[in-house]
């Protein structure tokens, strides 16, 4: 892009970004911070903005380790009951079962990697003229708590969340009485013209296909698709067809089955972006038939769990997507971290605690029989007599300490590299589904007047660098209030999904780790100005005059590994790799969301909670 289209887009404006290079916080060129404190921000991770996630400073230690490197650790002579590697919300969960079963005093270590704890449920936030927003960079939501184990349950009650209160604090209507809808963002590169269709709620799909740019044969084809009961599978049993979608990807499905022009294909390429961190071309029919995508509806499929479908694709309980604090399930992280230092962060309710200030004090102190240091990457884990050795590194130095037991609810692929003495069988299984990338952006916006003029809440965009744009969720919940009007600033959130179309699920996820590593903030972010100040256009929208701060939460490791029936054999019980992956041994036990191969928030409780029944038992 040229240095006038720079200008246009306002890439020489002031506005909330800080860059990081090599674990040191430098302010990117032409970017002054107009209403941050630098000094005071850098004592308080959440609100750093620029480039946030994995962040510069988190990862060199590990990957040294990965190319080779070994560390002597220098003895501590601190000694603890437990120490956890990785302060995620598996980590956080195992301390706090462990404390449970072990008392207040028991003495316990989390290590972390990050600036911030949490991992992936990671806050963001921002202030502008005085006021502080407040954005989700990670683990987005509480999704479908009736279906918890009773564990993960008692666990969000214990740390006082009753998830009963979001059905208030959830304002459902708000978007919805201002006939704010979703909206396609059809992008000239892909189909020829710049676009924003509004998808009106019951309109149909001829209406809304009649808009686009497609051509007439796609747009025919959409309606196809979408609305007319027919069987691209003739002559299969229900089985039959189950076992068929299971081995077939849904481009192979919409190309050579339901034969739809190239045009539907484009557009409905990345929709499965969010889920799966891939496109149409790695995931199942059979995922996609689970998930109500169109095309289905003629086979008469009989609903519900079928062999082959993906953990995310199985039918769940029905209720609203609505469990969600203003942070994401960092709030989760948070309130985990009250119940085991309560000093830390002041209050005593789920409200309060939103925007309660955290205090990164408090949380490794001398003395205390529960600590949790941040900065410190584990870079060997290994059984003594009677007890475990723990070397991390931390501010350049290796410091070695020594846990009875360790729960290692770090990424799983790492574990091998820190534990080499772990059997073969268990280090391939450790390593056999690397974390998935993607990213969370959010964007402060000055107002969201151009939405309620275009009539959208939400932009689906596939063919955009980003491919999902959305107004922040519209909750309240204690003294935080959520934009309320067109008027006001809000956090925009938008999803990136850095997959490489063609190859299996790793080598896809592989591509895209590669791709997030080797992108500049300053790119994330010409880019993101442009394709809003383009899909919004039409409403007015000026992304020099309107964007005032921008974070991107970039996840090269980011969602745990799912099978997937395209790529994965079906594992009998007890043959999958992740039950082959967090098996005990000696003094070292397994957690993480890795460990039951499912991207979800129970997944992380619920293995922490079987981690510290195997040590207490
Ligand atoms: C963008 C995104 C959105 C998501 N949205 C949702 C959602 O809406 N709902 C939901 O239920 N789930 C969601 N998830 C899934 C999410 O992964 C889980 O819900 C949960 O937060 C995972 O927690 P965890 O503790 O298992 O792993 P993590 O959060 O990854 O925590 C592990 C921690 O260990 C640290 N670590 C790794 N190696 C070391 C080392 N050597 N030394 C020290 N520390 C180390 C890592 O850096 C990390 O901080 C989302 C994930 C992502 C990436």
């Amino acid at each position: 892009m040229t240095r006038r289209r720079d200008q246009e887009l306002g890439m020489d404006r002031r506005i909330t970004r800080r860059d990081f290079l090599d674990g040191v916080g430098i302010v990117a060129a032409g970017s002054l911070l107009p209403n941050v404190a630098l000094g005071a921000e850098s004592a308080y991770p959440p609100a750093l903005t620029g480039m946030r996630g994995s962040h510069d400073g988190s990862w060199e230690v590990a990957h040294a380790l990965r190319d080779g490197r070994t560390f002597e650790g220098t003895a501590t002579n601190e000694r603890y009951d437990l120490v956890v590697v990785g302060g995620g919300i598996s980590g956080l969960s195992a301390a706090h079962f462990f404390r449970d079963q072990a008392g207040p005093d028991a003495r316990i270590l989390v290590l972390d990697n990050h600036d911030d704890f949490g991992g992936h449920a990671k806050r963001n936030e921002f202030t502008h003229e005085g006021r502080t927003f407040i954005g989700y960079g990670g683990t987005q939501s509480i999704d479908t708590p009736s279906g918890f184990s009773e564990e993960s349950s008692q666990l969000l009650v214990d740390i006082g969340i009753h998830t009963e209160k979001f059905y208030q604090a959830f304002d459902r209507d708000l978007y919805r009485s201002r006939k704010l809808e979703r909206g396609v963002f059809f992008d000239r590169e892909t189909f020829g013209e710049d676009k924003l269709v509004v998808q009106k709620r019951g309109a149909g799909t001829q209406a809304f296909a009649v808009q686009t740019p497609l051509s007439p044969e796609a747009r025919k084809d959409l309606v196809r698709l979408s609305d007319e009961e027919l069987d691209y599978l003739p002559g299969l049993s229900d089985t039959e067809k189950k076992e068929k979608l299971a081995k077939t990807s849904y481009l192979t499905y919409l190309r050579e089955h339901a034969k739809v022009h190239e045009d539907v294909i484009k557009y409905l390429y990345t929709r499965p972006h969010g889920l799966f961190a891939m496109g149409i071309d790695g995931v199942p029919a059979l995922d996609c038939w689970g998930l109500g995508y169109p095309g289905f509806q003629g086979l008469s499929l009989k609903k519900g769990d079928a062999p082959g479908l993906s953990a995310t694709a199985k039918p769940k309980p029905s209720e609203p997507y609505i469990f969600h604090f203003p942070d994401g399930n960092a709030s989760v992280a948070r309130l985990l971290v009250r119940k085991l230092l309560p000093n830390a962060l002041p209050g005593h309710t789920m409200e309060d605690s939103v925007t309660s200030r955290l205090d990164y004090d408090a949380l490794d102190r001398k003395g205390a029989s529960t600590r949790l240091r941040l900065g410190s990457t584990a870079v060997r884990v290994q059984e003594e007599s009677g007890h475990v050795r723990v070397t991390y590194v931390k501010d350049g130095q290796a410091h070695d300490v020594s846990g009875q037991h360790v729960v290692m609810a770090c990424w799983h692929a790492v574990i091998p590299a820190l534990c080499p003495e772990l059997p073969k069988a268990q280090k391939d299984a450790l390593v056999y589904g690397p974390k998935v990338p993607l990213v969370y952006t959010n964007v402060l916006i000055r107002d969201w007047t151009s939405f309620d003029k275009l009539g959208v809440s939400s932009i689906y965009a596939p063919g955009g660098y980003n491919t999902g744009v959305s107004l922040d969720f519209p909750v309240s919940l204690g003294s935080y209030t959520h934009s309320r009007t067109p008027e006001e600033p809000i956090v925009l959130h938008l999803t990136r999904t850095p997959c490489a179309p063609g190859g299996s699920s790793r080598e896809q996820h592989a591509a895209g780790r590669y791709d997030l590593v080797s992108t500049s903030f300053e790119t994330f972010e010409r880019q993101t100005r442009d394709q809003l100040g383009r899909a919004l256009a039409g409403g007015g929208f000026d992304p020099g005059r309107d964007i005032l701060g921008m974070t991107v939460n970039r996840w090269p490791h980011g969602y745990a590994y799912e099978y997937n029936s395209l790529w994965d054999p079906a594992f009998g019980p007890g043959e999958a790799p992740c039950e082959i992956a967090r098996r005990p041994f000696g003094r070292i036990h397994i957690a993480n969301s890795d460990a039951q191969a499912y991207a979800y928030t129970d997944a992380a409780i619920d293995q922490a909670y079987r981690a510290i029944r195997e040590i207490v038992s």
